[in-house]
């Protein structure tokens, strides 16, 4: 996309939906799209998935090896006797099961939902209740620890697949490897419509218990789209997605995007480690990179030395999603990588990226970007008697979006009325604050919830969290409001420091009076205490309500997505 507002004109999701092959009729299958197409378009050979086991052995597939391992494990849920609807439950690390098993599911008409490997107990099974799980598809050690004691009270639960060697002797459960060597590999696709539904994505929780968000077929017209237009992808990319694959770009730009494109994914089934994170984008040439601030902000705080002994130039273009970016953070990349991330905004219910910092246009540090062609986005004033449009730059008011692109929510499981709640005057509203400035980039500002207000301001977590970051003790921040007699509420922060930094009375001072210069005192914390760590999803999104639950001894509410050492 050469330029923004020339594609902002003529780019639409018709357009997008000639990027696809669908099925002569109309019919239209995600796995289609993602595998099966491009062995018909004679890429079979290509490298489809690079896997990287925490050994630091490599296996790697083609498009063809793909399309048979999906194709078997299609036919192996048929041979179970389950097929279009059934719901094939994950809790899976990143291994090569994960995708055979997200895709295979697809080819069969079923419905995939991944959970995160690292949940508990409870957290699965209130899920696989919910969401009238019929499969799961783990490992044996998952198994037997935290699902088979409650197994027999999930009367949906029909199979449990396990992808170790040699596990069928786990009563109950059905060795997967086994199992596909002895499926036949041809399947004949199931005919899916746009609309049946193919994804179950649990929301990331943080801000109060999480949601069942229903997608369908036709979600992958959006993330095809996005991952072209917003990641700036090609089909001889080699393209890296940290994302876990519990959460929904773990999906949407973890398996879907990169493969309807047809690059090559690399997938490092190892959790976070700076040293291992750089080797990985050097040695494997990664030019596409998508990644978290979580995880931008554990390398900067693992200090710019490690990535200067590297040859990082094969990497293109590097993107973030899932919390604000700090400016500071974008400054960082420029001098460590000389370029920058390009922060990009979406939710589970979007189902794909919506506003996004595209590469050919000027990053703003601290701006989301612009609405993706197709999609069009306001900041909206809304009131128990309908919506307005804020035209005026700058201004804060909820992130709106126009209903009808295709890979919006269409509904929460069993949850008819939150749904509802979500659409105003054909607006989707999206629970986050924001402004637009003159030159109609948008600027988040915080969720709905997390906004304080103190005496008459409305303050923004992000921009208060940003002022602290700029401190060079600092390492992460998070803001809540604390109930105060005379404001209403005023501003307590939290604070992590980068390591070498000891924390002191002095220090903590020093970053009140830090605050205090750049953002004035009506906004600045009037309390900061320095932590060893804060409250996180496992999405990595800081969880700024328990902060807060926490400070002031209120009940914690639903911690089943908070981030536990393992
Ligand atoms: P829950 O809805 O259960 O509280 P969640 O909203 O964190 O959890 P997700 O769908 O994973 O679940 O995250 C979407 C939210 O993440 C957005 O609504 C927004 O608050 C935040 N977010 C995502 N990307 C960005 C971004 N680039 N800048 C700022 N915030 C972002
Ligand atoms: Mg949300």
């Amino acid at each position: 996309m050469p330029d923004y507002d020339a594609a902002y004109a003529q780019l639409d999701w018709e357009v997008f939906r000639s990027w696809l092959d669908y099925f002569p009729g109309g019919g239209l299958n995600i796995a289609h799209e993602a595998i099966d197409r491009h062995v018909a378009h004679g890429r079979g050979s290509h490298e489809a998935l690079r896997w990287i086991r925490k050994s630091g052995e490599v296996q790697r597939y083609s498009y063809a090896d793909l399309k048979t391992e999906t194709d078997r494990f299609a036919n192996l849920l048929v041979n179970l006797g389950l097929g279009k609807g059934a719901r094939v439950f994950s809790m899976l690390g990143r291994v090569p099961e994960l995708y055979i098993a997200a895709l295979g599911t697809l080819k069969a008409g079923g419905v995939f939902c991944p959970l995160y490997s690292a949940f508990g107990p409870e957290p699965v099974r209130a899920r696989m209740t919910i969401g009238e799980a019929d499969v799961l598809v783990t490992n044996a050690q998952t198994y037997t620890r935290k699902i088979a004691a409650y197994r027999a009270d999930i009367p949906s639960l029909k199979h449990v697949l396990l992808t170790q060697d040699g596990t069928d002797t786990i009563p109950g459960t059905i060795d997967l490897k086994a199992a596909l060597a002895e499926t036949p590999a041809q399947f004949e696709l199931v005919q899916t419509a746009p609309e049946d539904m193919a994804l179950l994505h649990f929301t990331s929780g943080t801000t109060g218990r999480p949601k069942g968000a229903v997608h369908v077929h036709e979600a992958v017209v959006a993330h095809h789209a996005t991952g072209r237009i917003a990641l700036d992808l090609r089909p001889y990319d080699t393209y890296w997605c940290t994302a876990d694959p519990g959460w929904v770009t773990g999906t949407s730009y973890g398996i879907i995007a990169p493969l309807t494109v047809g690059a090559t994914m690399v997938v490092d089934e190892a959790e976070f480690e700076a040293n291992r994170w750089y080797d990985t984008l050097e040695r494997e040439k990664v030019t596409v990179w998508y990644t978290a601030p979580t995880a931008i902000r554990l390398l900067m705080k693992a200090g710019a030395e490690l990535p200067r002994t590297r040859d990082l130039s094969s990497l293109r273009f590097m993107a973030s999603v899932g919390e604000p970016l700090n400016p500071e953070a974008v400054t960082w990349s420029h001098a460590v990588f000389g370029k920058p991330f390009h922060d990009n905004w979406w939710q589970t219910e979007t189902g794909g990226i919506m506003i996004a910092n595209y590469a050919s246009m000027d990053v703003k540090p601290g701006s989301m970007g612009k609405p993706l062609p197709g999609v069009a986005a306001g900041i909206l004033e809304v009131s128990e008697t309908g919506t307005g449009v804020i035209d005026k730059p700058m201004a804060v008011g909820h992130l709106a979006l126009r209903r009808g692109w295709p890979s919006i929510f269409r509904s929460y499981l069993n949850e008819e009325k939150r749904f509802a709640a979500c659409f105003r005057d054909g607006w989707y509203l999206s629970g986050d604050l924001a402004m637009r400035d003159v030159d109609g980039y948008f600027w988040f500002v915080g969720r709905a919830d997390d906004v304080i207000k103190s005496a008459g301001h409305l303050i923004g977590p992000f921009e208060v969290e940003s002022a602290l970051i700029e401190h060079p003790a600092v390492a992460e921040a998070a803001v809540i409001g604390i109930p105060d007699e005379r404001a209403g509420e005023v501003v307590k922060a939290f604070v992590t420091l980068h390591a070498g930094q000891a924390g002191s009375d002095a220090l903590a001072k020093e970053l009140l009076g830090h605050a205090r210069k750049l953002l004035g005192a009506a906004i600045a914390p009037r309390q900061i205490e320095i932590v060893d760590d804060l409250p996180r999803t496992r999405s990595g999104k800081i969880m700024r309500r328990l902060l807060k639950a926490r400070e002031l001894g209120l009940p914690e509410g639903d911690i089943s997505t908070l981030e536990t050492p393992a």
